[in-house]
């Protein structure tokens, strides 16, 4: 993240003075956080909440629970936020937290006692204008909605808005859950707008077929895109006419994976990779292309709907191949911009209509795009370099406006 943020603040030009207050987190918090198991016993897991700048905004950044996280992860985290947060434009500042434990190894009621000890640890922090969480890796409205229960019970007053991503019955917002896959799909269209390629009939290649990439390959699909292959953590299936999504999907449900789709036959994980398509889309996992995938992969254009699916070897490799990427922190945006109107809607105490939710998101979307694209090829760099360009600028004219306290 940092040799990210120092290759932006060199090509943008920013003053070392104020790149010096971006380069260090905002505030990072460590807590104990002991749970009563169902045992009896009392267990004692480690948690962190990171702001890393909040000079355009509010904190906000997802909580997540897994058992290798670590302080560094979850600041380098918190900067991607604060990044991602200003490429789209959202009066937003950037954090990250979890706990690291492993939330599958938890029963339900010991779950939420995890979810209130660390909220009620944090609470300090927490606040609509001060730390809005959301959901994040193995997190989702379920947590959501005890937090904002225990924020609200500590504080003796309804808090809707110091938490995103709940659940529709406590403000939560609709068109949340296909969010990050609508922008995804955005960014998808219009990179291929920009190569003057059309979608419809072209193909495409997803790995991850959960909560992003699921509703993407329907997406995909309705726009007359030929999915050819998808995969998830069991393996990949694929079918040069196209698999149809909704047999996918019911397969996968009944089954719990794509494995053994009777309308596409199996193909190892990295040759799916080398298919000849046009989109190649990352739902899955962080660092799965790497630089031998990369030398190998078939698609023209690659958006990065996971966090960081790229090493920075296989970044070099596509460059020099020519092959377009639309990085994590604009592709993936859908979602933080999903929560911003949730947070603008329960501020308002008025909810929108579906279609306003999905046009606001599509604009959103759309202008971050194009300023990414024009920045890229004014600068002459893949749009990686060119989205922290633009991300860090308008960061740094906010520590500026701001002035320095005291
Ligand atoms: P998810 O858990 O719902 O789905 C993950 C999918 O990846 C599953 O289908 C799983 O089987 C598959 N997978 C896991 N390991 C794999 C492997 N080795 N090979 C192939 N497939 C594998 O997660 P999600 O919410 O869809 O998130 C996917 C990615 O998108 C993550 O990187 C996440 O950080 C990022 N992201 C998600 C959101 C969101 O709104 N959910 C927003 C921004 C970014």
């Amino acid at each position: 993240m940092l040799a990210r943020l120092d290759d932006a603040a060199k090509l943008a030009g920013i003053a070392p003075d104020v790149y010096g207050v971006l380069r260090v987190p905002r505030r990072v918090i460590e807590v104990a956080v002991p749970v009563r198991m169902d045992d009896g016993s009392i267990e004692v897991f480690t948690g962190w909440r990171v702001h890393h700048d909040t000079s355009r905004g509010p904190a906000k950044g997802g909580i997540r629970f897994h058992p290798d996280l670590d302080v560094a992860e979850v600041t380098a985290l918190a900067a991607g936020m604060t990044m991602k947060c200003a490429v789209v434009s959202l009066p937003f500042g950037g954090a990250k937290g979890g706990v690291r434990c492993d939330p599958h190894t938890l029963s339900i009621t010991e779950l939420e006692r995890l979810t209130r000890r660390y909220t009620w640890e944090i609470l300090p922090l927490l606040g609509e204008d001060r730390d809005v969480p959301a959901p994040d890796v193995n997190t989702d409205e379920r947590v959501m909605g005890w937090l904002m229960d225990t924020v609200s019970m500590a504080r003796g007053e309804q808090l809707t808005t110091s938490v995103t991503g709940k659940p529709l019955a406590i403000g939560g917002t609709l068109g949340h859950a296909g969010a990050t896959s609508s922008g995804v799909l955005v960014s998808a269209r219009a990179a291929f707008a920009e190569l003057d390629l059309a979608m419809a009939g072209r193909r495409a290649v997803v790995q991850g077929f959960g909560k992003v990439g699921g509703p993407l390959v329907f997406l995909l699909h309705s726009l007359g895109m030929r999915v050819i292959a998808v995969s998830d953590v069991g393996g990949a299936v694929y079918n040069p006419g196209g698999l149809d999504p909704d047999g996918l999907a019911d397969h996968a449900s009944a089954t719990g994976s794509v494995v053994g789709y009777p309308g596409g036959e199996p193909i190892a994980e990295d040759d799916m990779w080398a298919l000849e398509c046009e989109l190649a889309v990352p739902a899955a996992l962080a660092n799965c292309v790497d630089a031998h995938v990369a030398a190998r992969l078939g698609a023209t254009v690659v958006v990065e709907a996971a966090n960081g699916p790229l090493t920075p070897d296989a970044d070099a490799v596509l460059e020099q191949r020519g092959v377009v990427v639309v990085p994590d922190i604009l592709a993936n945006a859908g979602g933080v911009t999903a929560s911003y109107f949730e947070w603008a809607q329960n501020r308002q105490g008025y909810a929108w209509e579906p279609d306003l939710v999905a046009e606001r998101l599509r604009h959103v979307m759309e202008h971050a795009f194009e300023s990414v694209w024009a920045r890229a090829a004014a600068l002459d760099v893949p749009l990686r370099r060119a989205a922290y360009v633009v991300g860090l600028e308008r960061v740094a004219e906010a520590i500026q406006a701001r002035g320095l306290f005291p």
